[in-house]
C-alpha cells in the first residue's frame, strides 16, 4: 500500500492471488477484456472456464489457448465467480440466460459499472457484486503481462454479502496482473460518471468534435484540406504522447515560446465549460444512460446517423488519402486498437 496518493493504491503485496484456489472463475465473452482477463488468470493458476455462445467465433481461439468454453449459463452455474465481460450493451440480455446459476456467495463481477449503477441488472441480495476494471485495453492487459508488467486498474464493490469481497477483488486484480502496476479503489457511481463524463467530453466526443472545428475554420478559410489535416488532426497525437509523457508542462516544455503563449492564452476561447457541466448533468442524473438504453432498443437509429455523417465528414477522406501516401500509416492503424474504451 502506498500513501502518497489521495487514494490508496495497492499493489502485489497487497493482494493474494491464492485467495481464489477454491473457485471457478467464468469469464463470459472472449473480447478484448475477456481473452485477457482468461488468459492472465489462468497463467495465474486460477480455475478458469470460459463462456461463450455455441456460434461463438471466439471458441475456436478459446479453446486453441488451452481454456475450457462452455455455454455462458453452464459456465456460470459451475462457477463461484461469473465475470461479465461482454459489451455492456448485450449484458442485460446474457444476464438473464445465466442468473440461475448465481447462487448465495457467489460473485458478479464486471470491468465497468454501467448495468448495475443504471438498473439494468438487478442481482439478488445474497451475492456479492464487483468490479474489476483495468485502465487499460484487453491486448495491453494481455501484452504487459507477458512481459511480467501489468496495467493500473481499479477495484469497486458495490454488494458485500460474503465480507469477502474487497480481499477475492485484489486478489482477481493481481491474477490479471493489475496489482503489478497499482490498482485503486473506487465505487461504482464513480467509475461510471468519470469514465462517461471523461469519453463524452473530453476523450471521444471532444477531441474529436475540436478537431472538426479547427479543420472546418481553416478549410472554409480557403487553406489546403490536407493542411489543416496535419495541423489539426495529426500532430494532435505528437502533443499527447509528450502529455503522457510529461504532463502539460512536459508539453509546454517540447513546444516552442510561441507556440507555448498562443496556446496559454488562446486555448481557454475554445472551450464551453457549461457545455461541460451539461454533459456531466446528463450523466448523473441518468437521461444520457437512458437515451442510450432507449436508442439501443429501437435498434439505433440516431447512432447510424452520427456514424454515417462522421464518416462522410471531408477529414476522413482527406486523411485516408494522406495516411496512405506517408509511411506512419501502419502506425495510424496500430493506433486505432489502443483507443480508450
Ligand atoms: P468486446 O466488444 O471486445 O468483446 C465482447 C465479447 O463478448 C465478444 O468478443 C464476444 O465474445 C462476446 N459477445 C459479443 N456479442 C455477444 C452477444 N450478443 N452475446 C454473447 N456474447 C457476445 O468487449 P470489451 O471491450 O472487452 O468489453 C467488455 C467489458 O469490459 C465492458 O463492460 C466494457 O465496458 C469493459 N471494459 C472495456 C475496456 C476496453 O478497453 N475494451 C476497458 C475497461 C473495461
Ligand atoms: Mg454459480
Ligand atoms: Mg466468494
Ligand atoms: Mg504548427
Ligand atoms: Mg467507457
Amino acid at each position: 500500500m502506498s500513501d502518497e496518493f489521495t487514494t490508496t493504491v495497492y499493489y502485489d503485496e497487497d493482494a493474494d492471488v491464492s485467495t481464489l484456489d477454491d473457485e471457478t472463475v467464468a469469464v463470459l465473452g472472449y473480447g478484448s477484456q475477456g481473452h485477457a482477463h482468461a488468459l492472465n488468470l489462468h497463467e495465474s493458476g486460477v480455475d478458469v472456464v470460459v463462456g461463450l455462445r455455441e456460434d461463438s467465433s471466439s471458441r475456436a481461439d478459446a479453446e486453441d489457448a488451452g481454456l475450457r468454453v462452455e455455454a455462458p449459463d453452464v459456465a456460470a452455474a459451475e462457477a463461484d465467480r461469473v465475470v461479465m465481460l461482454v459489451p455492456d450493451t448485450v449484458q442485460p440480455y446474457v444476464y438473464e440466460a445465466i442468473e440461475d446459476g448465481l447462487d448465495a456467495g457467489d460473485t458478479l463481477q464486471f470491468a465497468h459499472g454501467f448495468n448495475i449503477h443504471y438498473g439494468q441488472i438487478e442481482p439478488p441480495e445474497d451475492v456479492d457484486v464487483t468490479m474489476v476494471a483495468p485502465k487499460s485495453p484487453g491486448h495491453l492487459v494481455r501484452r504487459t503481462y507477458e512481459r511480467g508488467e501489468g496495467t493500473p486498474g481499479l477495484i469497486a464493490v458495490y454488494q458485500d454479502a460474503t465480507g469477502d469481497a474487497k480481499e477475492e477483488s485484489l486478489a482477481y486484480a493481481k491474477g490479471i496482473g493489475c496489482t503489478r502496476a497499482g490498482v485503486i479503489e473506487t465505487t461504482f457511481q464513480e467509475e461510471v460518471e468519470t469514465d462517461l463524463f471523461g469519453e463524452q467530453a473530453v476523450l471521444c466526443g471532444g477531441v474529436t468534435e475540436m478537431v472538426k472545428a479547427g479543420f472546418e475554420t481553416l478549410v472554409d478559410a480557403g487553406y489546403a484540406p490536407e493542411m489543416a489535416y496535419f495541423e489539426c488532426l495529426n500532430e494532435l497525437k505528437l502533443i499527447v504522447d509528450l502529455m503522457y509523457e510529461g504532463g502539460h508542462m512536459g508539453m509546454w516544455n517540447s513546444v516552442s515560446d510561441t507556440a507555448e503563449y498562443g496556446g496559454l492564452t488562446r486555448g481557454e476561447e475554445v472551450i464551453d465549460r457549461e457545455g461541460m457541466e451539461k454533459i456531466l448533468e446528463e450523466v448523473q442524473n441518468g437521461e444520457f444512460a437512458r437515451e442510450w438504453i432507449n436508442e439501443n432498443q429501437a435498434n439505433r437509429p440516431a447512432y447510424k446517423q452520427y456514424r454515417d455523417a462522421e464518416q462522410n465528414h471531408q477529414i476522413e477522406e482527406v486523411g485516408g488519402r494522406l495516411r496512405e501516401l506517408f509511411a506512419w500509416g501502419e502506425d495510424a492503424d496500430a493506433q486505432k486498437e489502443e483507443a480508450p474504451a
